[in-house]
């Protein structure tokens, strides 16, 4: 077992010289949705409550599940996707890949045509997966799948659920079979794929062996540079929500709130509020904003869409909504894979104050690497006269002895000045 202690220490950051400071992005805040709980076509809930209800009690899974429509449309995705593209929101969308053991999206799913899911595949990889990452959510959201038959286990109850914990007491490379077992089926689809996200609380028990595999495993089927994660939340409180360095190293992303649009089960009616106030003046994106950590917000896709009534999604257009109108240019969109480039390349590059400029020395490109340090003008960028203004290749003014500017790095030695 590797504790937490060892990991923290494996990754002490390189200090940065006095009065250097690297910036969010472009000197914005990032912002981003995850929505967890989609796949192609199946209405995950229909399928997966009576799994749930299996191993935790009915008492815990009361939801009328057969009331439930087994299909989530994709005139609903194209649509959404339509909005988002728009709106310019972007985030993560999960593809369960073999959504509640229906069945396998690059093989069969019993209920509909191969050729209604591979249209629906298509439409994730043409339309979804510009503004959204691709995550699985494990295999089934359900049921451990043995690797060997591709069945779900003999053994039931909760300790043989995905969501639970069947990753405690496992190795490293045990989970990151798992887990490979499960981007190899969205690689088959030719869907992109930087990052997985925990099926409920999948790694619960073995969270530093969790973390190790899930940076194996995406490293190993997408080849991926910085892969990320996301499994952990704070939805109240001051504890810092920006993205994690573990080993590896594998980005831990954070959300921060909760599932505000209608919950996974549909069982709450949407409060947008929680995220950002109709006056604009407080809620849970509003407070991490203004501290300056990338604001992470939380959507299951089964709320957003509820049971057709479209309650999570009129929820999710008014947020964004209200933080364009609130924040404007201070805040910009971006996807995991591009806040977890940007945290693993401020967290482990070497930063050195020269003569008329800094140096950085960076494990990874970085399309817009931000830092403000002491300085009076910069020869080699473009002067603009506002931090909104910021894009790479250019630098502005920060008081009398500042400035900020913003580059695009590229792995190894940069010079900026
Ligand atoms: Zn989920």
């Amino acid at each position: 077992m590797i504790s937490r202690r060892e990991i923290l220490a494996a990754l002490a950051a390189p200090v940065l010289p006095q009065g250097v400071e690297i910036l969010n992005p472009r000197a914005r805040v990032p912002l981003s949705w995850i929505i967890d709980d989609s796949t192609c076509l199946v209405n995950l809930n229909r399928f997966a409550i009576p799994q749930f209800a299996d191993a935790m009690g009915r008492d815990r899974y009361p939801q009328d599940w057969r009331s439930m429509p087994h299909e989530i449309p994709d005139s609903f995705v194209r649509r959404f996707a339509e909005w988002s593209r728009e709106a310019g929101v972007k985030g993560k969308y999960s593809v369960v890949p073999f959504p509640a053991c229906t069945g396998r999206l690059d093989r069969e799913v019993p209920g509909w045509t191969r050729q209604e899911i591979e249209d629906s595949v298509r439409l994730v990889r043409e339309q979804v997966a510009p503004n959204w990452d691709i995550h699985p959510e494990m295999i089934t959201h359900t049921r451990i799948i043995d690797l060997k038959t591709g069945h779900p286990v003999e053994q039931r109850g909760r300790a043989w659920m995905e969501n639970w914990e069947w990753c405690a007491g496992r190795s490293a490379d045990e989970i990151a079979a798992y887990i490979a077992y499960a981007l190899s089926i969205l690689r088959n689809l030719e869907l992109p794929c930087e990052g997985v996200t925990s099926p409920g609380g999948f790694g619960a028990g073995a969270l530093a062996e969790y973390s190790l595999a899930a940076g194996q495993a995406v490293r190993q089927v997408f080849r991926a540079e910085i892969p990320h994660y996301f499994r952990n939340l704070f939805d109240k409180g001051n504890e810092s929500v920006a993205p994690r360095i573990e080993p590896g190293p594998v980005v831990s992303i954070y959300a921060c709130t909760g599932d505000w649009t209608g919950n996974w089960d549909c069982s709450r009616e949407p409060e947008p509020d929680r995220y950002i106030s109709a006056d604009l003046k407080r809620g849970r994106m509003v407070e991490v904003i203004e501290r300056g950590e990338p604001a992470i917000a939380l959507s299951h896709w089964t709320g957003v869409w509820f049971n057709g009534r479209e309650l999570g999604f009129k929820a999710m257009q008014e947020v964004v909504r209200r933080l364009d109108a609130r924040f404007g240019r201070a805040v910009r969109w971006m996807k995991l894979a591009e806040i977890a480039r940007y945290w693993a390349v401020k967290s482990l590059a070497k930063v050195t104050l020269e003569e008329g400029g800094l140096s950085v020395d960076s494990p990874y490109d970085c399309p817009d690497f931000t830092v403000r340090w002491p300085a009076s003008s910069l020869r080699r960028l473009r002067e603009v006269t506002s931090r909104a203004a910021l894009e790479p290749g250019a630098w502005t003014r920060d008081g009398p002895a500042h400035v900020i500017a913003c580059v695009p790095l590229r792995k190894g030695l940069n010079r900026i000045g």
